[in-house]
């Protein structure tokens, strides 16, 4: 049987949540779930606010229109990331401006995003890429406003502090191979109570919160729906366990892998990271890649380097070759909290037997 690279783990009370919001017909972007999720991940991050919305990709087009960031402004990204950062900033028609990562512990380099600073640059989305913090000291030293883009690092910490708590404001993802799921979900948080009110009216339609109809902004619908905050808020109940399996799941493969010819995802000594999906990285990766599909595991190549896809062509960059290097060298083995030992053992013996192969051959 093929081992997925992602499956979702419930922990809790999904069922249980679920159908209450369905027997008391609260499927709506109202209802108590949505209140009960919102404050229980503004706890875990330590924020004041928290507004739940339909996906992450949402919630950072969210932030950006409540920034005001519009034609003109640019936004400053790492080349090396999932796409939606640089999408959002395309959609309220400003431009991203690829930078590279660091080799350190591949997250947004601020020397990089030093040379990029512009009289145009009007915020920074740091990713916290893979469970690793972004270096928020120096990214903060520019003075230019930052957007934690939290989506792959629940549970992590820069030094001390959680994930989720960085720059004006923060999102995540809970889309379904995130640590903490919702199927298709996301939130901002920050502590900015002007911020908050805008971004919640304009997540409604533009919306007054006093005054029903009478629109302030053309607004949107970014909500997410009670059903499915009733997942979230078992799910969030749940969320330092969830964060402590796949870490678990981790830690396993560290142990076999620090010993073998691949090489370790690095990490930066004031990080605490958390395990989204395990990453190594190789000279022989796609030949790995390739026994590991035969073998029915579902191992994954990382990203393109984003500049280098059709979407972006035309965006500017600086430099990005440490992207291009980690792009063509890195992949993911399955990580998820409920993946059995048995199916773990199973991918770790087919990524030895692959390197075994390798020398064999
Ligand atoms: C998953 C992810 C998102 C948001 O994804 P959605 O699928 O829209 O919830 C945003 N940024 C990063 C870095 C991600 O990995």
């Amino acid at each position: 049987m093929k081992i997925p690279l992602s499956r979702i783990t419930y922990v809790g009370n999904e069922e249980l949540y679920s159908i209450d919001a369905i027997k008391t017909r609260r499927l709506s972007g109202s209802g108590d779930y949505i209140t009960r999720f919102e404050k229980l991940v503004a706890r875990k991050t330590g924020r004041k606010y928290c507004l739940a919305v339909a996906n992450g990709t949402m919630a950072l087009e969210l932030v950006l229109r409540g920034m005001g960031i519009s034609p003109g402004d640019e936004v400053i990204i790492p080349a090396l990331t999932f796409a939606s950062p640089a999408a959002s900033v395309m959609s309220v028609g400003a431009s991203p401006v690829f930078v590279d990562i660091s080799a350190e512990n591949w997250t947004i380099d601020p020397r990089e995003v030093e040379k990029a600073i512009s009289p145009n640059t009007k915020a920074i989305i740091a990713v916290d890429i893979l469970g690793h913090p972004c270096d928020y000291d120096k990214l903060k030293e520019f003075g230019i406003p930052i957007i934690e883009d939290a989506a792959e690092a629940h549970g992590a910490k820069y030094k001390g502090r959680p994930v989720g708590s960085f720059g004006k404001a923060a999102i995540f993802s809970f889309h379904a191979n995130k640590t903490v799921t919702t199927g298709e979900g996301g939130c901002v948080l920050t502590d900015c109570s002007a911020m908050a009110a805008k971004m919640r009216m304009i997540m409604n339609h533009g919306m007054s919160a006093e005054n029903r109809y009478w629109h302030v902004y053309p607004g949107r619908n970014f909500r997410m729906t009670n059903l499915t905050a009733a997942i979230g808020t078992a799910q969030t109940e749940k969320w330092d366990t969830l964060i402590n399996l796949r870490n678990q799941i981790a830690l396993q493969y560290d142990e076999v892998f620090r010993e073998s010819s691949l090489s370790l995802k690095p990490v930066s000594s004031w990080a605490k990271t958390s395990c989204w999906l395990y990453t190594l990285y190789s000279e022989e990766r796609d030949r790995i890649l390739n026994y590991l599909n035969q073998q029915g595991v579902d191992a994954r190549a990382i990203w393109y380097p984003l500049p280098d896809c059709e979407a972006f062509k035309n965006e500017k960059r600086f430099k990005y070759d440490v992207a291009q290097d980690v792009a063509r060298k890195a992949f993911w083995l399955p990580t998820f909290g409920s993946l059995s030992e048995n199916d773990q053992n199973r991918v770790i013996q087919a990524v030895l037997h692959s390197l075994h192969y390798e020398k064999v051959n």
